[in-house]
């Protein structure tokens, strides 16, 4: 696998680009890019686009309606919620985007499921980073940069390769690594990350360990420290140095119940079923689902929110929180949604 991929912004020096969308990642996105000395427009819609047109005013951005931005930019990055893009695309960047520019996008959904059939006489490109936008933003600020997938769907002008990485670069991702891939590889493995492991399996990992813990007669102050304060210790662990790193630093005890214990809660079948989530993911099942409950008017996402936001957990933990004014220092300050 190539992952020493360099990049500059040379390829880019002349073009301006055009960012559709403020918020987690096209801020990041615009921002960095104008660090990098590139040339930046914000496309959003005024009155209808807050808080993001009132951030990217204060950040002294040059903002346009998206339909202008697209029109007088030679590359243009989709960074608005992916359910909205379709539309999007159709009513304001087929009509406008200019032959052999550039779109990018920073997840492969709308391209890779079908919702958006992109013009044959433009590139369609990918640079999708490995985190959120608050630490694109402040991972560049420090001199580093977040890993980022990158990935050509369509090469038009016989440019896009350079032009993508040299955007990667503006961003800061080729600091760190930039490793090659397409849009079904990122799509897939990107939503079946979210919701076996990243959100979906974590959180409800944490629910049933804080539920167990508490119906079992223990304070749920005591319970929220173990199972949701201190993950973060772990997680950091895995984040520097990987499952090594997370034994090395534990005790010998932890180490026998985790070798004992840990495969009795999470095992085969828990495997089974995430093959079970990835085939849906694979198929289109999951694509098809997302968008009919975005076209109702999301009730099911709704009450799901509502009941994650309702729990127990999150009562004590936010009480918790209020007295470790410390936390909110942290990267994640800035929500990513
Ligand atoms: P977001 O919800 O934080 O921000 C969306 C922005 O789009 C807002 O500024 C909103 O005002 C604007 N917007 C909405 N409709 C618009 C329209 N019709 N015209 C112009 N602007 C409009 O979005 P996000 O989380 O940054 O996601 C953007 C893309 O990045 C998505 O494809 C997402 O999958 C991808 N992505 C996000 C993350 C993340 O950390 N959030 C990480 C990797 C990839
Ligand atoms: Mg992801």
């Amino acid at each position: 696998m190539n992952t020493e991929i360099k990049a500059t912004t040379k390829a880019l020096e002349d073009t301006r680009i055009a960012i559709i969308g403020y918020g987690s990642q096209g801020r990041a996105h615009a921002l960095n890019l104008r660090d990098s000395g590139l040339q930046v427009v914000v496309g959003l819609r005024e009155g209808k686009d807050e808080p993001s047109f009132g951030q990217a005013k204060a950040d002294g951005m040059r903002v346009l309606e998206p339909a202008e931005a697209v029109r007088e930019a030679g590359f243009i990055s989709v960074l608005t919620p992916d359910m909205i893009q379709a539309k999007l695309y159709a009513d304001v960047i087929e009509p406008n985007i200019k032959k052999n520019a550039a779109l990018l996008f920073a997840h492969g959904f709308s391209v890779h499921y079908g919702a958006i059939k992109p013009r044959a006489d433009i590139d369609v490109v990918m640079v999708a980073p490995k985190g959120p936008g608050a630490l694109v933003r402040t991972e560049y600020q420090i001199g580093r940069g977040v890993p980022c997938l990158v990935a050509i769907h369509q090469d038009a002008s016989g440019h896009a390769r350079e032009k993508t990485l040299a955007y990667a670069a503006g961003i800061g991702g080729a600091r760190a690594m930039l490793i090659e891939t397409d849009f079904k590889e990122e799509t897939e493995s990107d939503l079946f990350g979210e919701q076996a492991v990243l959100c979906g399996g974590v959180s409800e990992l944490v629910r049933y360990g804080f539920e167990t813990l508490v119906e079992a007669g223990y304070k749920p102050e005591i319970a929220y420290y173990e199972v949701m304060h201190e993950l973060k210790l772990i997680v950091d662990l895995f984040y520097e140095g990987g499952i090594t790193k997370m034994l090395t630093f534990v005790s010998e005890t932890a180490q026998y119940g985790d070798f004992t214990r840990g495969s009795r809660v999470v095992d085969a079948s828990t495997k089974e079923k995430m093959r079970a989530v990835l085939k849906e993911v694979q198929d289109g099942t999951f694509a098809k689902e997302w968008a009919a409950e975005y076209a109702a008017g999301m009730p099911n996402y709704k009450k799901f929110k509502q009941a994650d936001c309702n729990h127990q957990i999150e009562k004590v933990g936010a009480a918790l929180r209020a007295r470790m004014p410390w936390l909110n220092q942290s990267a994640a300050k800035t929500p990513a949604k």
